[in-house]
């Protein structure tokens, strides 16, 4: 069985503190209305690259949505950048994990059931990287991406690259920890 790669939208394929101008070939800014973003508010600016999709599916991960876009990454994300329908996690509301970590991380851990993961999400710290090592007892590779670039090549070899076999020699030692 393939490791699951959880994906963040904004950060990784939305470089939403990016300008137009220093951002990579290829993007594209999409004017975006998710459920309950209705007027008053502005529609969202999103930036997407078509490319995206292709190289994703091309690393041997099984690609799961880890983002508040959640089912409507599926009817709005995806198909902009090339990726088709995927499963998702449903996330819990901000601020119900414990101090310090990320609202996502409880959630994808126990998505994860044990199964080796890489996440990819700008929002990452080291509380997330020691909860999620004291929790999951399988490799594991949290990956922040720059919301100034978005994902690029070096994080995609990075992934291509990664080899959950021998992270997971290292795991067992942090397992007990805190
Ligand atoms: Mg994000």
């Amino acid at each position: 069985m393939r490791p699951l790669l959880f994906l963040d939208v904004d950060g990784p394929l939305n470089p939403f503190h990016a300008s137009l101008a220093a951002l990579q070939e290829g993007y594209t800014a999409h004017s975006l209305r998710p459920r309950g973003w209705a007027p008053p508010l502005p529609a969202l600016r999103v930036l997407l690259n078509p490319d995206h999709g292709e190289q994703l599916l091309r690393l041997p991960y099984e690609l799961v949505w880890a983002t508040t876009w959640e089912h409507e990454a599926n009817s709005m994300i995806g198909p902009r950048v090339g990726l088709p329908e995927l499963p998702v996690v449903e996330l819990p509301a901000r601020g119900s994990a414990p101090d310090g970590v990320f609202f996502k991380t409880p959630a994808l851990v126990e998505y994860a059931a044990g199964r080796p993961f890489v996440w990819v999400d700008d929002e990452l710290t080291d509380r997330d990287h020691e909860y999620a090592c004291n929790h999951h007892r399988a490799a594991l590779l949290l990956h922040r991406i720059s919301p100034a670039h978005g994902l690029v090549e070096r994080d995609l070899d990075l992934l291509a690259r990664w080899e959950p076999a021998r992270t997971a020699a290292m795991v067992p030692g942090k397992a007990h920890e805190g």
